[in-house]
């Protein structure tokens, strides 16, 4: 079967810059945060459960999910935290599966934010991780969408630590530097998920 890569890091980390830079090559990205969203768009039986679960106020005039009231829940009670994560997690993750199943390049790019802290490993078969350091962080998670160093640190804490996610890595880009580094650092690892794909298929 196909190889897949799973690709995690932390807040502000460059996670898409580094899988742009494997969608150039022409490798096939999934796209955790996506299907996340794709998994509750109108009609879906997940949408529908929700309703069901919190009443009509839990959706926008045009019939989609307001994500903020949903957060606001969830943030505020940890019962209905646990009952939207049984609800969705299982559907995410098969909709992963199958992507994965389905992509046609030599091998595919799982990109899974909370790889580490949901311990998604059977998924992937090979952990990259992209790490900076928390300040490099903070001011790229800052300057990118203006959200406040208060709720970037807030999200930092509720993630897992460049250490537990360096322990599962099987390979690292170190993304501190010129973006031009990462892109070099890209190819590098492109090679070897290519030889290693064909090893594979052998
Ligand atoms: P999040 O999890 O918050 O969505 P991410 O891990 O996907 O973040 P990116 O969006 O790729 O991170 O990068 C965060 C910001 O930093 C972006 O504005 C991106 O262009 C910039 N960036 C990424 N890598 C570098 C680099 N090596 N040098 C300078 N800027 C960078």
């Amino acid at each position: 079967s196909n190889l897949v890569i799973g690709l995690t890091g932390g807040i502000g980390s460059g996670k898409t810059f580094v899988s742009d830079t494997f969608a150039k090559k022409g490798i096939v990205i999934i796209d955790a945060d996506v299907i996340a969203r794709e998994v509750v768009d109108i009609g879906t039986p997940a949408l529908h459960a929700i309703v069901e679960k919190f009443g009509p106020d839990i959706l926008q005039d045009n019939g989609s999910l307001n994500r903020s009231a949903l957060r606001q829940i969830v943030f505020s009670d940890s019962a209905y935290k646990r009952w939207l994560d049984t609800l969705l997690h299982p559907v995410i993750r098969q909709e992963m599966v199958k992507q994965a199943r389905e992509a046609n390049s030599t091998y595919s790019i799982l990109s899974i934010p909370l790889l580490v802290e949901n311990n998604l490993f059977e998924l992937v078969d090979h952990v990259l991780v992209v790490d900076v350091s928390e300040n490099t962080q903070r001011l790229r998670a800052g300057s990118r969408d203006g959200q406040s160093a208060h709720q970037i640190q807030q999200i930092m804490n509720n993630q897992a630590s460049r250490e537990e996610r360096l322990h599962h890595a099987d390979d690292v880009i170190i993304n501190d530097g010129e973006k031009a580094d990462t892109e070099k650092r890209v190819e590098e690892l492109h090679q070897k998920y290519l030889s290693l794909a064909k090893n594979r298929a052998k």
